[in-house]
């Protein structure tokens, strides 16, 4: 992906303060919409149902006071409602059995036949009520038969008109109003602070990663609080800081590699031009200068092999491991150093436990053993002895490669590992060494899960250790 392309702006529409946002709206939106509603019809419903029960109730005393014959005349039924006194409601009619209003609280109807809905409902026996909500009161009304032995003389209408129910229910509305304004704006607020909040700390965490994308390894991120993006940007500095690492010890292999290149190069340079400006040199000194050139050779010779090899094995190409039985690769090993060992009166000795397999390549294995005992020789005194030892204990392999030479100094033992490190450059040098031998070891060792480890040998000397996981029945492998 092109660099402009990362770093382009997200559009507004797409981001991810909008969506969280809008999200967070939505259900704001939701819940004021139930806010709004639920709690209005559920009160409306208690109105309406408290209006039934009392509005018939009402009637019914009324029908039963106008139960009797006396009572079927305007007088008779204007007598009883008299009697009855104020019912606090908006009107009352009686009706006799064919709908003829006898009395009307209102004073209006007396004498005209009554069309209503409830009347008539209430003359053919039918249990009626009607109400409603509008214009802030309820208005509701219900009729009931006057039944007396039996037969239906006539019919009460009651009516109500009720304005103060009507207003608590406004006064409630009205209020969930004011508070369903209140949590918009809240919301809207808090929504707008939060999603900015998320985003200004992503665009930190992304700016971070940005930096450190061109190259400014020690870059680190700091945001405030205890949140999943506060983890996210430890882990990036912990990856950041693993980048700086390597990247360091990338740098200083690199710049470490073309200095120990340099160094025989020049002398060659050296050696080429001693014998070009030289006038009449003679053959012997052209002689010993070439063969210098040769060693020279040899030395970035060994160089190479030794950084294509470190190559090979950062590359962590998968390798055909085998069971390999370590006593036979060791015995290869000695014989292959046996002259240069004898050439400095070095004595070998092996104590190997036959039948002892590890899972590896021989190569590797080879290569293992051959530079430890290498080494056992080359830093080793006159006269010295070299052991090598492998035995199995337990699950494992050990495999021990001890001398009594110059030995390393404590504060070097673990450093000899790195790459190109050496306790004595002169010596190293002398001996052909590239200080890369260890690094070789450690990798290759760790590559087929086993490890590598030097200790101070007393009274002299150096002891490494080596340790791999036993391959059980490698034979029949
Ligand atoms: P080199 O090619 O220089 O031998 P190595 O990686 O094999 O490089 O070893 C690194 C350094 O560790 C050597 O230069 C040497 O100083 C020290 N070293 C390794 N093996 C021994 C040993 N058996 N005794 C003493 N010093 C050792």
């Amino acid at each position: 992906m092109e660099a402009g392309e990362q770093t382009k702006r997200v559009p507004l529409w797409r981001s991810l303060q909008t969506k969280y946002a809008l999200t967070y709206l939505v259900v704001i939106a939701a819940v004021l919409v139930l806010l709004n509603t639920y709690p209005v019809l559920a009160s409306q419903e208690m109105v309406f149902q408290s209006k039934q029960t009392s509005l018939q109730s009402q009637a019914s005393v009324m029908a039963s006071a106008l139960a009797g014959p006396d009572s079927l005349s305007e007088e008779g039924a204007a007598r009883v409602m008299e009697v009855l006194g104020d019912p606090g409601l908006s009107r009352v009619l009686v009706t006799g059995p064919s709908g003829l209003v006898l009395y009307d609280s209102a004073q209006r109807a007396v004498g005209q036949y009554a069309l209503l809905r409830e009347v008539a409902a209430a003359l053919g026996w039918e249990d009626n009520f009607r109400s409603d909500f509008s214009q802030g009161a309820f208005h509701s009304r219900t009729a009931t038969p006057i039944v007396y032995r039996g037969m239906t003389l006539g019919a009460v209408y009651v009516e109500e008109y009720d304005i103060f129910a009507g207003q608590f229910l406004v006064n409630v509305q009205q209020t969930l109003r004011t508070i369903s304004l209140v949590i918009t704006i809240a919301a809207l607020l808090l929504s707008v602070v939060f999603s900015k909040a998320i985003t200004r700390r992503l665009g930190q965490l992304l700016g971070a990663i940005r930096i450190v994308r061109e190259g400014e390894y020690s870059h680190r991120v700091k945001l405030s609080g205890r949140d999943e993006l506060t983890q996210l940007a430890g882990e990036f500095n912990d990856l950041t800081d693993r980048l700086q690492t390597t990247e360091e010890v990338r740098r200083r292999f690199v710049s470490d590699a073309s200095h120990e290149l340099k160094t025989p190069l020049a002398s060659i340079r050296l050696l080429t031009d001693s014998i070009l400006q030289t006038g009449d040199i003679d053959p012997d000194t052209v002689r010993e200068f070439v063969g210098d050139i040769g060693s020279e050779a040899d030395r970035l010779q060994r160089i190479t092999e030794h950084l294509l090899a470190l190559t090979r094995l950062d590359a962590g190409a998968p390798v055909a491991a085998e069971p390999v039985e370590v006593a036979l690769v060791a015995r290869r090993a000695e014989h292959m150093l046996e002259p240069l060992a004898r050439a400095v009166d070095i004595s070998l000795s092996m104590e190997l436990e036959e039948g002892v397999w590890v899972r590896c390549t021989r190569d590797d294995l080879y290569q293992i053993l051959f530079n430890l005992m290498e080494n056992g020789v080359k830093y080793n005194l006159p006269g010295g002895k070299l052991w090598v030892r492998v035995r199995r204990v337990e699950d494992r392999v050990e495999i021990t490669v001890e001398d009594t030479g110059v030995g390393i100094p404590a504060e070097d033992v673990d450093k000899v590992f790195d790459r190109f490190y050496r306790v004595d450059k002169a010596r190293s040098r002398a001996a052909g060494g590239t200080g890369l031998g260890l690094s070789i070891v450690q990798d290759t060792a760790k590559r087929h899960g086993g490890t590598v480890s030097a200790q101070r040998r007393e009274p002299e000397g150096t002891r490494f250790t080596v340790v791999f996981p036993l391959c059980e029945g490698g034979e029949e492998e």
